[in-house]
């Protein structure tokens, strides 16, 4: 089954909106084992629409178009699909009776045009709209199926999910579909973790291996064709572990919303922990990733931004004598810093960050020396050195990010 997608929309082609549509929709079609061959934006103009849609239908066997289904007269698409297959446009009883519930609820006046959005082509199935009132339509002739859904995504993917894919699922059933999982990495680098695994990567055409590099983390998307889901799951986790027994090392975690604050926070949840930090080149960013993830005010107490040595003493109580003897950025500091943070904070975990962000440098020291200190309840206080590369903002986030799987590894290795 071969597809195409055409975004309607003369906002699309202004760049003024993003064809986050056409990826939406081809990622859900691949997934419902049908080809995408082909992504179009064109304009809302009827004559170049038309032109688009007689092209299309001799190279694919369904055509999606997404956007034009609005009231307003530059919404043309249901017109131009109707002219195209020689078909009227009628009213959908069940979608006009929604507008008009729509204007009696919002007590609003209903102007005429709003009619426009019930109106569905003859032959045609009509699509119910969840959360709009523009309705959609799947119409075949002639071999070719036509699928009409509205622009705005708030409108077009609960559509796709509640009659959409069911519809495409029983019209269209695939011999084989995409099942896909993502396998998350963190402190191997993309180039190492590709020669690590290039014999797996070269070799293997089902499921692909596609590795994708993201700022301090790796990603490998692992994508399966099959006949089931079960099949899928099977071929994935015998790929899962031939990859975990030559990198496991660095997996923190599955799937593309993920993220490694997620992770520690879901462990420190999991295992009923809280945590602190003291905080002096990231400057509270640690706090602010743990802060980032739903839940978090079950497992961080609160903690320190101690930017300066005065801080560090009257906040943290690190006596002056040791930060003159051993300076800021220094193992005694960050091991004073995380054990302080934690006994004032009553906490299970404590990590403190002191070092250089640059671009100058401290106390001798070249930007990107980091101290990271741990502290656990019953447990010794630790620091380690670390040397970060690149600009300021990338130092103090790969700082933060070291922060976070040093406490992950410390609570996994508790067992
Ligand atoms: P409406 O009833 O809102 O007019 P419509 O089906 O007529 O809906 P359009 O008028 O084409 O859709 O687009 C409405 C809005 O939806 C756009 O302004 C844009 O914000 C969003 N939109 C449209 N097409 C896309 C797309 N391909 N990708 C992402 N967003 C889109
Ligand atoms: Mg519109």
């Amino acid at each position: 089954m071969k597809s195409e997608i055409i975004a309607v929309g003369t906002e699309l082609l202004l760049g003024q909106v993003v064809n986050t549509n056409a990826t939406f929709l081809s990622e859900e079609f691949a997934s419902l084992g049908v080809e995408v061959y082909y992504h179009t934006v064109v304009g809302d103009n009827f004559q170049r629409l038309t032109d688009l849609l007689q092209e299309a239908e001799k190279r694919s066997d369904l055509i999606v178009l997404c956007g034009g289904l609005g009231p307003t007269e530059d919404d043309l698409t249901k017109q131009a699909v109707a002219e195209h297959l020689h078909r009227d446009l009628i009213i959908d009883e069940a979608g006009a009776e929604r507008v008009q519930e729509f204007f009696t609820f919002s007590k609003r006046p209903m102007t005429e045009n709003n009619m426009q959005q019930a109106l569905t082509i003859e032959g045609g199935i009509s699509i119910p709209n969840p959360t709009g009132l523009a309705i959609g339509t799947l119409i075949t002739k002639a071999d070719t199926s036509y699928l009409l859904l509205p622009g705005p995504p708030s409108e077009l993917k609960p559509m796709f999910f509640q009659h959409v894919r069911p519809l495409i699922k029983e019209l269209f059933p695939a011999a084989e579909q995409l099942v896909s999982k993502v396998l998350r990495f963190y402190g191997i680098g993309e180039s190492q973790l590709v020669t690590d695994l290039k014999d797996l990567i070269d070799s293997q055409t089902n499921p692909t291996v596609a590795p994708y590099a993201k700022p301090n983390e790796v990603t490998l998307r692992l994508t399966a064709k099959v006949a089931s889901e079960e099949q899928g799951e099977k071929l994935l986790f015998e790929m899962e572990q031939r990859i975990m027994a030559v990198v496991g090392e660095y997996f923190y975690g599955y799937g593309d919303d993920n993220s490694l604050e997620a992770t520690t926070v879901k462990l420190l949840t999991e295992r009923g922990k809280t945590i602190t930090a003291a905080e002096s080149l990231t400057a509270g960013l640690f706090q602010s990733m743990i802060g980032s993830v739903q839940g978090a005010s079950k497992v961080l107490k609160g903690g320190f931004v101690t930017y300066s040595e005065e801080m560090k003493e009257t906040l943290l109580g690190i006596p002056e004598v040791l930060i003159k003897e051993h300076g800021v950025v220094s193992e005694a500091c960050a091991a004073a810093m995380a054990e302080q943070a934690r006994k004032l904070t009553d906490t299970d975990y404590a990590v403190a960050f002191t070092g250089v962000a640059g671009p100058d440098s401290l106390e001798g020291h070249p930007p990107g020396t980091v101290w990271i200190g741990i502290a656990e309840r019953g447990g010794k206080t630790t620091a380690e050195k670390f040397h970060f590369t690149r600009d300021r903002q990338y130092i103090r986030y790969s700082s933060a990010m070291k922060g976070l799987d040093l406490i992950r590894r410390a609570i996994l290795k508790k067992k």
